[in-house]
């Protein structure tokens, strides 16, 4: 075993992101596991633009207070305890709740044959959206 060297936080890009948020890898598998694991963090109202995982997502919530949805489905509270497993190719976001910030796990499969993305995202989260209109 090797106790890993630490990494800096990665301010989550602006393309991919509404608002501050930061990353921190915790797990990046080599080959034959394409496992990969990473901790985010949101500040209040933070969130992902709409996005979906080649493989699917699993997120662990392990602080704060956060929303997540599915396209087509309702705004949904999640708090530090919860797990959301998203499919395949599902589309979604997910981020921290107003006035809250929120941090999860988010474990995820590269594509082994590397032929898509592990994720492929799309527009940002509207606030009328993040809302729930
Ligand atoms: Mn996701």
């Amino acid at each position: 075993m090797a106790l890993q060297p630490r990494q800096p936080s990665a301010k989550g890009p602006a393309e991919w992101f509404t608002g501050d948020v930061w990353l921190d890898s915790i797990a990046r598998a080599e080959p034959p596991s394409h496992v990969r694991v990473s901790a985010v963090h949101f500040t209040p109202s933070a969130r992902t633009a709409w996005h979906s995982h080649a493989l699917g997502q699993t997120l662990y919530v392990t602080e704060g207070r956060g929303l997540v949805q599915s396209r087509g489905g309702e705004v949904t509270e999640i708090r530090s305890g919860d797990i959301i497993w998203t499919p395949a190719d599902e589309w979604h976001w997910h981020g921290a709740a107003p006035g809250d910030f929120m941090t999860h796990l988010s474990i995820t499969e590269a594509d082994p044959g590397n032929e898509r993305p592990e994720t492929d995202w799309g527009a940002h989260v509207t606030d009328e959206e993040y809302a729930g209109h």
